[in-house]
């Protein structure tokens, strides 16, 4: 089973984390301001089985946090 990130309400909006996925998988959710990460694409091409997450790597809020795929 592999791993997926998902966004919590902690983020601040500040945008630094969508244009680090190498996937295009986060976009801006128009609903709340707040950034969403869509796990399909992520957990299908994404950065499970990396040592390396690229998004959390640059989030300042500690908004994104790892999960189980399938779990969001
Ligand atoms: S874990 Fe990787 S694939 Fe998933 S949203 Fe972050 S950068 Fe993109
Ligand atoms: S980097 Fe963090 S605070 Fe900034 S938009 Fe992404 S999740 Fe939100």
């Amino acid at each position: 089973m592999g791993y997926t990130c998902r966004i919590t309400s902690e983020c601040v909006s500040c945008g630094a984390c969508e244009p680090e996925c190498p996937y295009d998988c986060i976009s801006e959710d128009s609903s709340n301001d707040k950034y969403v990460i869509d796990s399909e694409c992520c957990c299908f091409d994404g950065c499970g089985g990396w040592s390396t997450t690229p998004c959390m790597e640059v989030c300042p809020a500690i908004a994104i946090v790892r999960v189980t795929c399938g779990s969001t």
